[in-house]
């Protein structure tokens, strides 16, 4: 391990979509700046979302300014894994300055004189602006209505990948947020739906109903004739 102090203007801290997005901009701003990620780039799209992921959006609207999505179908909806690797090559193509495998430790505001003192794992890096750029999913949330001691086994998306993970038998995810949306129909089998009778059919029906607003939605986005803002 390499133990530096460095000076820098600015100090991003963490590497994924929005440490790299605000890196570009940096960047096409002229600020110096430098990124720090204590995994890989894009580590949550990685491991931190369970296998079957595909982005919400089609690869024509869910990508960043200057680069398209590698396969050419802008009409795709791409793989989480895909999501990653568009990432590194897209801090490869601007050639954005981020390290790896560095974590920061602390930040502490400097006393009569400008900038933050950061200790990372890799040294000392003193920055006149810090990005927290962490990711807001970091905690995953279990509300209290669930049972604590139940017998019937339970696991929050945060630990989920795949259906392999999981005991025989009916599945119910609540609430309408991704994972309940793209997984009742791709990996859980369709037969343990029977266990759920009418219910889980209209939790169905309602899902296909956000689906089908978030279609057209996306749709008009792309085809309506929208002012671009300058400034
Ligand atoms: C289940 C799920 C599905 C989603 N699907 C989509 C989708 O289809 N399309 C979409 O656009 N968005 C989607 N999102 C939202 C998307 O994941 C987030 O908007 C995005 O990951 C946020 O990017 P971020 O850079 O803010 O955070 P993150 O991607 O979480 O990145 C934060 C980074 O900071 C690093 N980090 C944290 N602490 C430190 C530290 N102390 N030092 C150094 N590095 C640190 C972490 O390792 C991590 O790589 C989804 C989110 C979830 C939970």
């Amino acid at each position: 391990m390499t133990v530096e102090k460095i000076q820098i203007e600015t100090l991003v801290v963490g590497g994924g979509q929005a440490g790299i997005a605000m890196s570009e901009h940096l960047s096409k701003q002229g600020i110096s700046h430098l990124v720090v990620e204590k995994n890989r780039i894009a580590e949550a799209w990685r491991t931190g979302r369970w296998d079957s992921l595909v982005a919400n959006g089609p690869a024509w609207h869910d990508r960043f300014p200057g680069m398209e999505f590698k396969g050419g179908d802008p009409d795709a909806f791409i793989a989480k894994d895909d999501v990653a690797q568009y990432f590194v090559d897209y801090v490869r193509e601007f050639n954005l300055p981020v390290r790896t495998g560095v974590e920061v430790k602390s930040a502490v505001r400097n006393h009569g004189r400008p900038g933050f003192t950061i200790e990372t794992t890799d040294g000392v890096i003193e920055a006149l602006n810090i990005v927290a750029a962490t990711g807001p999913f970091q905690k995953p949330v279990i509300p209290p209505i669930a049972p604590r001691d139940s017998a019937i086994h339970q696991i929050h998306s945060a630990k989920y990948y795949n259906p392999q993970q999981l005991p025989e038998g009916a599945v119910l995810p609540p609430g309408m947020n991704p994972v309940a949306v793209q997984h009742l129909p791709a990996d859980i089998r369709l037969d343990y739906l029977d266990a759920f009778g009418a219910a889980i059919h209209a939790a169905f029906l309602m899902a296909a109903g956000i689906m089908a607003v978030a279609f057209v939605l996306s749709w008009l986005l792309k085809e309506a004739p929208l002012k671009t803002a300058t400034h």
